[in-house]
């Protein structure tokens, strides 16, 4: 029989505190997949796991199995985020990736990618990368490893070829549409701009540092935000509620332009 306690490295996707002092934890484990787990008394001020029970503490949790719930039983710390916690906008953007990992993985199916993608988006949030940046390499990179990679090379409804002009974005055909199929669209469809299919596809295929060096001006930013929020909206198939923090945080009247370097 399987030992009943094992070790799991993992980062806390969400929390929900229950009854007087203890508290579940979503945990994305890089082994086991998505699994829940109850930190019990976590909540006393005595607790000396407390610290590792916060949303995206990344840790090496010990655990015992339970009839429906894992229980914590231990950890050691792995990363603080220290820095990320410091700053609003890190902060929404961490929120945002973890909500979309938890929405994206199943209970104790292996999500090894997605544990390491969360990883990567997290340490360059820490290091000090623009938050919207490191958001849109994720939501490209998440789709492409959860099996929703966009169609960023032909033609999402007719297999046909782009033209280097301004294409449609359908989220619902899954990517890119030609100007000969918007023309036939009765509805219309949202405008997809030259250089943002170029970014896309320089964003898809490079691995984090290589999409760095890619310089994007603040109307290039909203309209990559705007096309793959929608495409993870319709994926999802439902609203990002973090992204509303996003959304109030760039509102306020302080941003300095956006360039990535
Ligand atoms: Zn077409």
């Amino acid at each position: 029989m399987a030992s009943r306690t094992y070790r799991a490295e993992a980062i806390v996707l969400k929390t929900l505190d229950l009854g007087e002092a203890d508290r579940i934890l979503t945990l994305l484990t890089r082994h086991f997949g998505k699994v829940k787990a109850i930190a019990k008394g976590i909540r006393r001020p005595t607790s000396r796991l407390a610290g590792y029970a916060e949303p995206l503490s990344h840790a090496t949790f010990q655990l015992a199995r339970g009839r429906e719930l894992d229980v914590l039983t231990g950890a050691e710390s792995r990363s603080t985020y220290r820095l990320l916690r410091e700053d609003l906008d890190r902060i929404a953007a961490a929120w945002y990736i973890a909500e979309i990992a938890d929405r994206s993985t199943a209970e104790h199916a292996p999500a090894a990618p997605v544990f390491e993608l969360v990883e990567t988006a997290l340490r360059h949030l820490e290091v000090g990368h623009i938050p919207s940046f490191v958001c849109r390499w994720w939501d490209l990179h998440l789709l492409d490893r959860t099996g929703f990679r966009p169609e960023l090379l032909a033609c999402a409804r007719c297999g046909g070829a782009l033209r280097e002009a301004t294409n449609g974005w359908s989220p619902l055909d899954g990517g890119v549409v030609c100007v000969e199929c918007i023309d036939r669209s009765i509805s219309g469809l949202p405008a997809l701009s030259v250089r943002a299919l170029k970014s896309l596809r320089y964003l898809l295929s490079s691995d984090f540092a290589a999409a760095a060096k890619l310089r994007i001006d603040a109307a290039l930013e909203q309209e990559l935000e705007r096309h793959l929020r929608a495409f993870l909206q319709n994926v999802l198939d439902r609203e990002i509620a973090s992204a509303r923090l996003i959304d109030e945080l760039a509102r306020l009247p302080r941003r300095s332009s956006v360039t990535v370097s």
